[in-house]
């Protein structure tokens, strides 16, 4: 009987952008989930998670991997780091024979166009990774996996769906794939809190907002029903990594945690008795007197709100669901009690005019004075997986040039949708972005100083 075990390197590779805000304090969670699904669920292998933010070079990174002699190599892809991981899925495939399998949000949208153009790319994942990647690393024939997107005897691109399961059906991320000390001294250092030990967690995937109405325009969600862990499996992870860890501060990732009050309200009420605070994201039309009081009660010190624009006719025309009102009756709310409000707005939304640029400046200066506390702002970029993507290769011109390929240069795509899009000049959003990132507490989230580099894929 063969004792060989299957040994997989998990990789997240680093962003291509040069300013990401949040990267380096964030582990792969991802990747800590499908590695304690692989450890749980097989019994002959062993896995590796690499970030490629902790490396100095690319190569470096690929040493590791080499080194570790795996026989599947996982890469996880965003829209910001989709080139590194073909680039080093390149160099992996020369070397050797790997099973190279790219997963994650972006080729979860563009498998069809990455089995097609990136012939050193074996499977695609499309949705969640863990069963694929346990079937495959058991030795399951890829056209029997579901969710494993392949090339069929002709070589097309061919995909059975999976079915969503319960979040709960997980195992909890396993933290000891990695060293969180880290990844918990960049969040001190950031925060500048010195008695902080940092974890995230991830109570829900999915946004009931995008179910309910395709979402906002930019939303680079994969189209799915929102699904929760249940709260006490949630709690029970956060008491492990206090235990464990002696972890305090968590980095709760759901896109909204207020969209199921009820989900809410139990969370709450099986808080145990422990220092403990949060952080998270929060939609304006969901920050209720209800809402507040109950992230208030659980610990909650700082909240994310996407504001987008300070023009009820932009914030309709990007499918927002929220209003001008709503921003600032959420700003009023958090503030009163000491919750602090993290804001983000987007330039050059559909429809975007000098008008409305001034109605953003206003309305940011307006929650300013009303206690917001950090804005960060960006110009808007049609990223892969949103509608505004698939709006802007409906432009026959665009469309023409672009269907089919699976690498995009996004500083252009920004260009080409104010172009398209906006019924303003590139020149005034550019004005707008200057003005509103030098209020002081902004940080200007920046799409298009790229790391200068060429890509051989
Ligand atoms: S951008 Fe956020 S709020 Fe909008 S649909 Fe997506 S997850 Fe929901």
């Amino acid at each position: 009987m063969s004792t060989a075990r299957t040994k997989v390197v998990l990789v997240i590779p680093s962003s291509e952008r040069v300013k990401v805000l949040r990267t380096a304090y964030s582990p792969p969670l991802g990747l800590l989930a499908i590695g304690a699904s692989l450890l749980q669920a097989t019994k002959n292998t062993d896995v590796l998670v690499l970030n490629g933010e902790l490396y100095s070079t690319e190569n470096a990174l690929v040493e590791d991997i080499v080194a570790y002699k795996p026989n599947i190599v996982g890469i996880s892809t965003n829209v910001g780091c989709y080139k590194t991981a073909l680039s080093i899925a390149k160099k992996l495939k020369t070397q050797n024979r790997y099973l190279i399998v790219l997963g994650g949000p972006y080729v979860s949208t563009m498998w069809k166009e990455c089995l097609k153009n990136r012939p050193y790319i074996d499977y695609c994942v499309v949705g969640d990774g863990e069963i694929p990647m346990v079937k495959l690393s058991n030795g399951v024939p890829p056209e029997r996996i579901d969710g494993l997107a392949k090339r069929d005897f002709l070589g097309e691109p061919h995909l059975i769906p999976q079915i969503d399961l319960p979040l709960d059906s997980y195992p909890d991320p396993d933290w000891s794939l990695i060293d969180a000390r880290v990844y918990q001294e960049a969040y001190r250092q950031t925060y500048k809190q010195a008695d902080a030990i940092s974890a995230c967690i991830n109570a829900m995937k999915g946004c009931r907002w995008q179910e309910r109405s395709g979402g906002c325009i930019f939303c680079a969600l994969l189209r799915s029903k929102l699904r929760q862990r249940s709260p006490e499996r949630v709690w029970q992870e956060i008491n492990r990594l206090y235990d464990k860890y002696g972890c305090n501060h968590f980095w709760e990732l759901s896109d909204t945690i207020g969209c199921d009050i009820d989900w809410l309200r139990r969370f709450n009420s099986l808080k145990p008795n422990r220092p403990i605070l949060f952080k998270g994201y929060l939609r304006a039309s969901e920050t209720t007197q209800e809402s507040v009081k109950l992230l208030s009660t659980l610990g909650y010190n700082e909240v994310f709100i996407g504001i987008e624009s300070g023009d009820n006719a932009i914030l309709k025309a990007a499918n927002k669901g929220s209003t001008v009102a709503l921003n600032k009756r959420a700003t009023i709310l958090l503030r009163d009690a000491g919750i602090k409000t993290f804001a983000s707005v987007v330039l050059g939304l559909p429809g975007e005019s000098r008008q409305s640029l001034q109605a953003t400046y206003d309305h940011v200066c307006d929650l300013f004075e009303n206690g917001m506390n950090t804005l960060s702002v960006c110009i808007f970029a049609p990223y892969v997986g949103s509608r505004a993507f698939l709006r802007l290769l409906d432009d026959e011109k665009i469309g023409g040039q672009y269907r089919g390929s699976d690498v995009f240069d996004w500083p252009l795509f920004s260009r080409l949708w104010v172009q398209t899009q906006c019924i303003c000049e590139w020149s005034d959003i550019a004005e707008y972005n200057k003005r509103l990132s030098s209020i002081p507490s902004s940080l200007y989230e920046d799409n298009f100083s790229y790391v200068e580099k060429e890509y051989d894929i």
